[in-house]
């Protein structure tokens, strides 16, 4: 092919693909980094449960929405509801000989764990003991005749995954008997509970930990009855008298803190998709549909999907009016391509996606999936409103740990899925 036509093909490539593909604001990506790294600061703490970290966060999204000029859909851009946590607001030590432990990178809290202040006098227990299928009650014959054994380590050093499974359900019993420790080298991952264990309940890495030291705990733990969490929510009203609407969501909380000096920042999960929100409400400010759009933020996802469960048990409006629902979540990388949950169940939609992807050449793979309760979007998909759940895939493995940071993320195709979104929306008809 000569040179000439190439340049008149490409022009008319040009052409064609410019009337479909969005232009996003230049400074999307500026303004989607500004919000991730905000909700990443130790201001919010992890956007949990201690020092206020989830009210001010929503505080901060209620200003963000304000100050794009997107109104309210009740009489506050805040729904709170309720709902019992265990955290962990003061002090947090793991002594082990002289040497304090660092929270989160050698030592973890059980997200149950109770209160521990002791010097541990523990029965020790390791890989040899396990493969004795009487290795329990031996323990625990031992452990009845001396009243000063006060915990029970399990060296779970290079276990099989199942056995190390069972110890975990095992030691949620004992926990409420003595304080438990688990010694392994699994990558941490912390979560959210709505119970506490009588007695601290923790993880030391393997790497770390060396049996001819003493251990000594300072663990506080404090079991909040119905805290109060709030969804945030607001919209874009269609330009003329449409009733559908679109609503993309995405969970703004994380898990907080571990003690009142680590946390959580939860940067890929979710402060990257719940900046998202902001560029593509300021993206169809700018290019506005026949749709409403409403946006939400929800709360308590990780402490298991309550707020979008609050959500669609008190709608603000019909759920059957929401044309589809787009759900973000683990939004900052992205080399990978993207996966998309409910893919198998709404297949015309998700063609509609491969099909925009291969057009505008955005991303590398957009992956199909079936159905998961795995975040927001699944309280509504069994509501019956057409949702997916959009996450990305990259070199970014950091997950429920101190590491998910700002800093971690490379945002790669964060630009190209913000308008793979805005090409779908554009396309619904
Ligand atoms: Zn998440």
């Amino acid at each position: 092919m000569k040179v000439g036509i190439v340049v008149i093909l490409c022009a008319f490539f040009q052409i064609a693909l410019g009337q479909s593909n969005p232009t996003i604001q230049s400074d999307a990506l500026t303004e989607g980094r500004r919000i991730t790294q905000e909700l990443c600061s130790e201001a919010y703490f992890g956007r949990g449960y201690i020092k206020s970290g989830d009210s001010l966060a929503a505080q901060f999204l209620v200003r963000e929405f304000q100050q794009r000029g997107l109104k309210k859909i009740s009489d506050s851009y805040l729904q709170p509801f309720t709902f019992d946590v265990n955290t962990f607001p003061g002090k947090m030590e793991v002594k082990l000989g002289d040497k304090f432990l660092k929270p989160g990178t050698d030592f973890l809290v059980d997200p149950t764990s109770g209160n521990s202040s002791s010097v541990l006098k523990y029965k020790y227990l390791s890989r040899k003991d396990f493969a004795n299928p009487n290795f329990w009650s031996a323990a625990m014959a031992e452990m009845k005749e001396d009243p000063t054994f006060n915990a029970i380590l399990f060296d779970c050093s290079n276990i099989a995954k199942d056995t190390l499974n069972e110890i975990k359900i095992l030691s949620r019993q004992l926990a409420e008997i003595f304080d438990v420790v688990i010694v392994n080298e699994e990558k941490f991952t912390f979560s959210v509970e709505n119970e506490q264990h009588k007695h601290g309940f923790f993880y030391i890495q393997s790497a770390v930990f060396d049996r001819n030291s003493i251990i000594q705990t300072n663990i506080e733990s404090k079991f909040k009855k119905n805290h109060v969490a709030n969804n945030v929510i607001a919209k874009i009203p269609a330009k003329g008298l449409f009733k559908k609407t679109i609503v993309f969501s995405a969970h703004y909380d994380h898990l907080g803190g571990m003690g009142n000096s680590t946390y959580f920042p939860g940067g890929n999960d979710n402060a990257s998709g719940t900046s998202m929100l902001f560029v593509l409400a300021d993206y169809f400010k700018q290019n506005p549909v026949d749709y409403n759009l409403v946006f939400i933020a929800f709360a308590g996802e990780e402490a298991g999907l309550i707020g979008s469960n609050y959500y669609v048990n008190h709608p603000l409006f019909k759920l059957k009016k929401i044309k589809f629902l787009l759900n973000l979540d683990i939004m900052g990388s992205g080399e990978d391509g993207v996966t998309v949950v409910n893919g198998t169940v709404f297949k015309d939609q998700f063609d509609q996606l491969q099909k925009i992807n291969q057009e505008q050449q955005l991303l590398k793979e957009i992956k199909i999936r079936g159905k998961a309760a795995n975040s927001d979007h699944y309280w509504f998909s069994e509501k019956n409103v057409p949702a997916f759940f959009i996450y990305t895939m990259g070199e970014n493995k950091h997950y429920h740990d101190v590491v998910d940071t700002y800093e971690a993320l490379s945002f790669n195709e964060y630009v190209d899925i913000v308008k793979l979104i805005a090409s779908f929306v554009n396309s619904l008809d």
